[in-house]
């Protein structure tokens, strides 16, 4: 197997399919280290280059997963005379990162792909809320990836051994790491998760200290990156960002803006903003899942009797929850269906040899097409 592609985290799960799509030895894998509103930059291990899809390709593309994102992998026709490479297939992908979009008819925007380790960073500050640990956990489990909670800046804790305890509990055998990302010397426990082929990412809410820890992975490399990103603020035609970046000690990290602040659905966050008062007395209910309808040890229904709460805004607010519970689960359940049944995975396979025969079919009609204009 091809080491450059190895790094890149090419492995026995991609090349197995890639062997069944190209039995004419035409095709090359190569992983998407961007995409722009249809326009990808590939990596082949040794080098980039600008691809798009095939007509073939966009026509029998349904859904939105089912066109390629940052961290897949796809097969090109390698051509090295021609500035833009077509890309004929999207092989299976290990895990998928999507955020929801707000509004009742629940459409999936991408985010990565093929994440073996999802990095699930908290702050151990004033904003500390195991809550959201929780959050980003549904997010990580609807995905595939591995998820590892970080909680940064541990410096900052006074109490950590009842945090770890308190974050233990709602993340059962999930790995926990408390770290400053000041200092360095503390990432060890990070880096033992970016070897060589395993892809990463951060998620978590803004000033966490995701980026401290990015620029300590990425060490040295930082500088060109910023370099890079400033030089894409100049509005140059050649543009070198990349959001999947191979880390100078191993391990690749996918780096999206839109990744690391990555939310549930809409709805659940103007929730929270609308009901915050609520939420912090929601946190003294005895059960996590409370409903407050009728569970024992709900603070929202002994806030109510203690006139606390008015009335009238425990009424919205109960509305307002189930109609959440109700587009999440919708969301959970379609995810369910999508990701782990294997009538999908069979049209799915059905569909990479579609491609491919259309592609020899195309291929033939393309040489025909050569023969008959004498360009051989
Ligand atoms: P991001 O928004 O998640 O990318 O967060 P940043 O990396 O920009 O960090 C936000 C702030 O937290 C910055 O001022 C960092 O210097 C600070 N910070 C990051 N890590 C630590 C840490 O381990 N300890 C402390 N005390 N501060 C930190
Ligand atoms: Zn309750």
């Amino acid at each position: 197997m091809n080491s450059k592609l190895s790094q890149l985290g090419w492995n026995d799960y991609f090349q197995s399919q890639f062997d069944q799509i190209d039995n004419n030895h035409s095709l090359s894998p190569a992983r998407i280290v961007r995409e722009n509103r249809g326009q990808y930059i590939v990596s082949k291990g040794e080098t980039e280059t600008v691809a798009q899809l095939t007509g073939s390709f966009r026509a029998q593309s349904f859904d939105s997963r089912d066109l390629p994102t940052v961290g897949d992998w796809v097969c090109i026709e390698y051509r090295p005379e021609q500035s833009v490479q077509m890309i004929h297939g999207l092989l299976l992908r290990k895990s998928l990162i999507e955020r929801q979009a707000a509004g009742a008819e629940s459409k999936s925007q991408l985010i990565a792909a093929n994440v073996d380790t999802l990095f699930l960073v908290s702050g151990l500050d004033a904003d500390f809320n195991p809550r959201r640990i929780q959050r980003y956990l549904t997010i990580a489990s609807n995905s595939g990836a591995n998820p590892v909670i970080i909680l940064n800046k541990a410096d900052l804790c006074l109490d950590l051994p009842s945090i770890l305890n308190a974050v233990a509990q709602v993340a059962p055998n999930i790995p926990i790491h408390p770290v400053s990302a000041i200092e360095d010397s503390q990432l060890e426990c990070i880096r033992q998760y970016t070897q060589a082929g395993e892809t990463i990412a951060l998620l978590g809410s803004s000033g966490v200290g995701k980026s401290t820890l990015i620029n300590s992975l990425l060490g040295e490399a930082k500088l060109l990156t910023q370099a890079n990103r400033a030089a894409d603020s100049r509005g140059r035609h050649t543009t070198t960002w990349r959001e999947l970046i191979e880390l100078p000690n191993g391990g690749i990290l996918i780096d999206l803006p839109g990744m690391r602040e990555l939310q549930l659905t809409g709805e659940e966050e103007g929730l929270k903003r609308a009901f915050e008062d609520m939420e912090s007395v929601a946190m003294e209910c005895r059960f996590r899942d409370c409903r407050h309808n009728g569970e024992p040890g709900c603070a929202i229904e002994a806030a109510l009797e203690n006139c606390e709460i008015d009335p009238d805004r425990y009424g919205q607010f109960l509305k307002l929850k189930s109609e959440t519970a109700v587009a999440q689960s919708r969301t959970v359940e379609r995810i369910r269906k999508t990701n782990s049944s294997k009538q999908a995975r069979r049209e799915k396979e059905h569909r990479f040899k579609e491609i491919h025969v259309n592609y020899r079919k195309n291929k033939k009609a393309h040489e025909k097409w050569r023969q008959q204009n004498d360009l051989f």
